[in-house]
């Protein structure tokens, strides 16, 4: 028998589920009926279920023959085997079963959420998290994508409290004292995607679109923060049931926000749940990137209503395109909604951090086969997310918008209320572009990596050749490595030129599909841009002479392919391609940049070049920052102007955190503080975009004063993002008293389960911090490991990737393999090979940048 598959001899059709919560005893209880179709005379029938007692079972069979069950309980494989005395006759009957749980602290299954109301009162509330397989930690189940069914939930609860599930509540009624709460059939759905909240609850009056009413929910006094969360998930259901050409399938929207939450939201049709600060915000108060990442994750869960849960992947392998389509479809969403916010452009940050795992040689393709559903834990990183969203991207300009989007709907209204898999996808695209699209895509999405465009002129012609791009020119030697699969080295790559001749833009598609394509160019040619419009998932290394031309010409590059140079030029310095001198070269010719994005990737450049540059050096490596960072900041000037767009503004506090911290620039620092302080004594308002960059450069030149402050503000926080901003300011005080305390609050309960792995990871990656950090975590692993959602503690890891000195890596080897630690997939890998780069660079290239950095210095 297959250990993580379900037999499909018996299979379900509907749950009536009835469950009672008790927020007292922190226990559940639940009796439900499931409707099923026994296909042939069995004894026994298998469903998930773990951590659950079952205390009494009956089937009734396809002839209405009843039988008390037994049920026993595997809880490795979690799952439950029940049996009767005599074969079960085939036809439809039912499986009823009366249960109880525990309601958790680990945040997935049905687990609790404890919280402080606005008096300081500590309440608690109930809530669900079940992707992938932790539905079955609630109510026995078949708990696998495949087996849809209709869910009819019943909450019975204390009065005074209020209950939330995927369908609209059907009846409320009395009985002994408790609240019945009954809820409307669901669709055919997965497991995965039922839901239900119990607690002190409000909703904001709810917005119709079409027959749906939609509303935000939190826990009381957090309403005035669900204006933002509610117009957005308003404009994108009302963007999507247009672009799907299919209405929402659900009879209600919910919104809710979840004091603690694991991962940023999930998308439970009608009662979508999210951690808070990507819900709940101040629109008055908030910078545009805490307003940007509560827009992307609403419409990105909104986008899932139908791809994902109206359609759904048959096995975890599919998990990606879910993820991949629905982070696609909240670009496209936020960009019609708000265009001036430019969002595919800041997407190049988020192609780029898709490109810096994909070039390892521990990257993976982005589906891969999964047996045990645990497998597929490992595949919710950037790879599927942010690479899956960006082939899609490349894939849509290379169709065209329209054909790609009829394919869209073919494919789900083909594929509605049942599973499909990516070459439906693939197939329906087809019919609706008349091209071989899995021919296209395969390499994209089956094989791991991407390729690096080498352009050059050569004879008059341009050549273009691609090869894979690797930063490593061999795989990792470590106590892990496994015999790596064969990598292919070539794509058929979507190339969009843009070439320009006596002051004339030709655009140009090519399909790149062998090594080397050369085509004749026109006479007069004065520049060329490769991968114009920057959808494409490459890097391109132009050769000094054409990058001399468009270098020349920046003004006349769109900011994305100004970003893309800048990135790939910085990717290729770290692969050892490109000289790190003349990088920083290049960086120079940015000075008077206004892009925000394009800073992003010049600023995230010396935040690296700062953690693996040699302690003596470090001097030096800020005057070098200060040198490029503060002609813009100049330009930009302290002060916003009322006919500014936002992101000038967050431009504006991006530049005075990089002078501040990375620059250590004394004087942008006291500015800080005198700004800070006219802000909190009410003399002065400080623009919310560069309130949380005051607050970071506080921090890294603070004392134990303004730490202890720092603490009370994090404690008496009003908003969610003003809760992050102190929390994580916390992380960069530089004296080791201080870095001792916020570890300390990491594990004493101080720091939410769902924060405390993210702020240990942001003190392994400041400079600072990171040995002592690295320390604590050696010492207080097995803590961490039992407190941490098993998501946080992964990503917690990642810090590690910053420990950039020789001796630093060589205790993370040691550590990791002494302990037999593992995270599922190539995680660990990745991580390991990141730090190799890093510290590869630094053993490579920092006799030049100290010798540069002088040279800058002293002119
Ligand atoms: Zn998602």
């Amino acid at each position: 028998m297959d250990p993580y598959r379900l037999p499909r001899t018996v299979v379900p059709s509907r749950y009536d589920l009835k469950l009672e919560p008790d927020l007292t005893t922190l226990t559940f209880r639940g009796v439900e009926t499931v409707a099923i179709t026994v296909s042939e005379p069995v004894r026994e029938i298998y469903f998930n279920a773990v951590e659950i007692v079952i205390d009494e079972a009956v089937v009734v069979d396809g002839r209405g023959r009843e039988q008390r069950a037994t049920v026993a309980l595997d809880e490795a494989a979690e799952r439950g085997r029940l049996e009767v005395a005599e074969p079960l006759a085939p036809g439809a009957g039912q499986m009823r079963l009366t249960f109880r749980g525990t309601l958790n602290d680990k945040l997935r299954g049905f687990y609790r959420s404890v919280y402080k109301d606005p008096s300081g009162v500590s309440r608690t509330m109930a809530a669900t998290q079940f992707e992938a397989t932790d539905a079955r930690r609630a109510f026995p189940c078949w708990d696998e994508p495949a087996f849809k069914a209709v869910f009819a939930v019943t909450l019975v609860i204390d009065p005074a409290l209020t209950a939330v599930s995927n369908t609209r509540i059907v009846s409320e009624t009395r009985e002994g004292g408790r609240k019945v709460v009954r809820f409307a059939d669901s669709i055919i759905m997965s497991t995965y995607l039922v839901a239900f909240v119990v607690g002190e609850l409000e909703a904001t009056e709810p917005i119709a679109v079409g027959p749906t009413p939609v509303r935000v929910w939190c826990v009381p006094g957090k309403r005035r923060l669900a204006a933002f969360g509610h117009e957005i998930a308003v404009a994108s259901l009302k963007f999507f049931e247009d672009y799907y050409g299919l209405p929402y399938p659900g009879d209600k929207l919910d919104f809710l926000a979840i004091p603690d939450f694991a991962a940023g939201a999930m998308e439970n049709l009608g009662a979508i749940t999210f951690r808070e600060t990507a819900l709940l915000v101040d629109e008055t108060a908030a910078s545009h990137a805490e307003l940007q990442r509560v827009a992307d994750v609403v419409a990105h869960e909104n986008a899932h209503m139908w791809f994902g849960d109206l359609v759904t992947m048959t096995w975890w392998n599919g998990i990606w395109l879910n993820e991949a389509f629905a982070t696609f479809m909240e670009m496209l969403a936020v960009d019609a909604w708000k265009p001036q916010w430019q969002r595919w452009v800041a997407f190049g940050v988020s192609r780029g951090a898709a490109m810096s795992v994909d070039g390892l040689h521990s990257t993976r393709p982005i589906e891969f086969p999964v047996t045990a559903p645990r497998e597929a834990d490992a595949m919710f990183d950037v790879l599927t997310y942010e690479k899956g969203a960006s082939v899609l991207r490349m894939l849509e300009q290379y169709l065209g918008p329209d054909v790609f989007r009829t394919g869209v709907r073919q494919y789900l209204t083909t594929h509605r209320f049942a599973n499909a898999d990516t070459g439906d996808l693939w197939a329906a695209l087809g019919r609706a572009s008349g091209q071989p699209i899995p021919a296209v895509m395969d390499g994209w999405i089956f094989a791991p990596g991407y390729p690096l465009v080498s352009a050059s002129i050569e004879r008059g012609e341009l050549v273009l050749r691609q090869q894979r791009f690797t930063y490593l020119r061999e795989p990792l030697q470590w106590w892990g490595a496994k015999p790596a699969a064969p990598t292919p080295g070539r794509w058929q790559v979507p190339v969009q030129l843009r070439i320009t001749a006596g002051g004339r833009d030709t655009v140009e598609r090519v399909l790149l599909t062998e090594p080397e394509v050369r085509r004749p160019l026109p006479a007069g040619c004065d520049s060329v841009v490769v991968n114009e419009g920057g959808h494409g998932f490459y890097r391109v290394r132009y050769d000094a002479e054409l990058l001399g031309r468009l270098v020349a010409r920046l003004p006349a590059l769109g900011a994305i392919e100004r970003y893309n140079l800048v990135n790939d030029a910085w990717a290729v310095t770290l692969a050892g391609l490109m000289p790190l001198t003349d990088y920083l070269d290049l960086t120079a010719r940015f000075r008077e940049e206004r892009d925000k994005n394009v800073w992003t990737i010049l600023i995230g450049s010396l935040a690296m070049l700062n953690r693996l540059v040699a302690p003596e050096v470090r001097p030096g490596l800020e005057a070098l920052v200060r040198d490029r960072v503060a002609p813009a900041l100049s330009l930009l000037g302290w002060d916003s102007r009322s006919s500014e767009d936002e992101l000038t503004r967050q431009l504006r506090g991006d530049l005075v955190r990089a002078l501040g911290t990375l620059g250590n620039d004394r004087s942008v620092q006291a500015q800080a503080a005198e700004r800070y302080g006219e802000h909190v004594h009410g003399k002065a308002t400080v623009d919310p975009n560069v309130l949380p960059a005051l607050i970071a450069v506080l921090a890294s030149s603070g004392d134990p004063t303004r730490y202890t402050d720092f603490v009370d503000r994090f404690r008496a926080a009003t908003t969610p993002q003003e809760e992050q901003r102190y929390l994580y300011a916390l992380t960069a005080f530089p004296q080791p008293e201080l870095i001792a305390q916020t570890l300390g609050r990491t594990i004493n309960g101080e720091i939410r389960t769902q924060d405390a792995p993210f702020v240990v990871r942001s003190l392994l990656l400041t400079v600072q911090a990171r040995e002592q950090a690295w320390d604590f975590v050696m010492k207080q692993w097995d803590t961490m490991d039992r407190l941490y959602p098993k998501h946080g503690l992964r990503r917690m890891a990642e810090g590690v990737t910053g420990l950039i000195t020789p001796g630093l890596e060589a205790s993370v080897h040691h550590f990791f393999k002494e302990r037999h630690i593992e995270f599922g997939g190539k995680v660990l890998e990745q991580y390991l090979e990141q730090l190799r780069l890093a510290v590869a660079m630094r053993e490579r290239e920092g006799a030049a940048l100290a010798a540069y950095v002088a040279r800058s210095t002293s002119r």
